[in-house]
């Protein structure tokens, strides 16, 4: 593969209605775009999930365009690599920065798919032709307007509902929703909200409203209040932010932290360490699936082509298109089937195309590198 050239953009898309979650409210996405250009014309695309502001983890859209700006592309031009692995090599040594790297992973192997005319999902080994999905549901302004928002997306087909849960947003919420949903499969997701000492008060209201998976109820190095949340519990533990690399992993799995892995690209520096992180629970006995960071139709076809891989059984957080977005960048965007599930593209790489008047609107700023000729 011959590099000519990385391109790197900001946009920002309007969400269908504000996103809140236990650390802030989210109105408009602000993201970046990565494209890489090979020399024979071939353009492939990846997307990096930091937000404007480092509310989820360190990194923000800011820094990541500063990270391209002035670490990655000097070294690639000090020492150009050939192919992904080489692209793979050069990030390494930078620490951190993980949703940057992955954009740049994602983009070199949506390249590398199309030159090899293959679809990115086959390439990673998926075998699925359509994906489980589930729905995030952000916190809303009354326990009632939950439950008509869950039940807008039941009908919509979603199957799995998980909403967002923080302290005083926890037990009047679930309790609207099992009245109104006496059998659906929920889960639960924290997003770090509460103190590691309160593992007790999670745990019974958990098992009170028959929650099937707690996700990420305490602080990311908070491992030992989550192996106590686990100890004999009726429900799943899932890590999302505690597991951002192999090391974090292993050590989860020691503790008995972890029953579920939610799998971002961008929380852990790319899909093919997504893949590695994913078989690694497995093997542990844990279950894995793929999460969702709000992408714009870039990113979620990334996702989508990884959720087709089979180490990922539970349905992903990837929803169609309209979950989110009004306008979508992509000519195609995806749309739920009436089984919950989304259709994996069969096209060359990630087996999308951005609708270029809908990409316009949506761009901010734009910088092209030159790599090589
Ligand atoms: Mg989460």
């Amino acid at each position: 593969m011959r590099y000519r050239s990385l391109t790197v953009e900001q946009l920002e898309l309007p969400l269908v209605e504000p996103f809140e979650t236990s650390f802030g409210v989210e109105l408009r996405r602000q993201f970046l775009l990565v494209s890489l250009r090979s020399s024979d014309g071939l353009v492939g695309w990846g997307e990096c999930v930091a937000t404007r502001e480092p509310l989820y983890s360190e990194e923000s859209t800011g820094g990541a365009w500063a990270f391209i700006h002035e670490n990655v592309v000097p070294r690639w031009r000090q020492r150009p690599p050939t192919a992904l692995k080489g692209v793979r090599d050069l990030m390494r040594p930078f620490r951190g920065n993980r949703m940057a790297k992955s954009a740049i992973e994602q983009a070199a192997l949506d390249l590398e798919a199309r030159a090899k005319r293959r679809a990115l999902s086959s390439w990673f080994g998926g075998r699925r032709r359509r994906i489980e999905v589930g729905v995030s549901v952000g916190i809303q302004s009354t326990p009632a307007a939950l439950a008509r928002r869950v039940g807008a997306y039941l009908e919509q087909g979603y199957r799995r509902i998980k909403i967002k849960v923080m302290p005083g947003w926890d037990v009047l919420p679930l309790a609207a929703l099992r009245r109104a949903y006496p059998s659906i499969e929920l889960w639960v997701d924290a997003n770090q909200g509460y103190p590691a000492s309160r593992v007790d008060t999670v745990r019974s209201w958990a098992e009170r409203y028959e929650i099937r998976q707690v996700e990420q109820p305490f602080p990311d190095r908070a491992l030992s209040a989550h192996a106590a949340l686990a100890r004999n519990a009726p429900f799943r533990v899932c890590l999302d932010e505690s597991v951002v690399d192999a090391d974090s992993l292993e050590e989860a799995l020691r503790l008995g932290a972890v029953q579920s892995l939610n799998v971002k690209a961008g929380r852990v520096g790319g899909p093919v360490a997504g893949i590695a992180l994913a078989r690694r629970a497995t093997r542990a006995g844990a279950v894995a699936w793929v999460g969702g960071m709000l992408e714009s139709g870039i990113g979620r076809a990334h996702s989508v082509a990884l959720a087709s891989h089979p180490v990922f059984t539970l349905p992903g957080d990837i929803s169609a298109s309209d979950r989110y977005y009004r306008e979508e960048i992509l000519e195609r965007p995806f749309v739920l089937n009436a089984d919950g599930t989304l259709d994996v593209p069969s096209g060359v790489g990630i087996g999308v195309e951005l609708d270029p008047r809908a990409h316009r609107r949506a761009l901010r700023r734009r910088k092209t590198y030159t790599l090589g000729r």
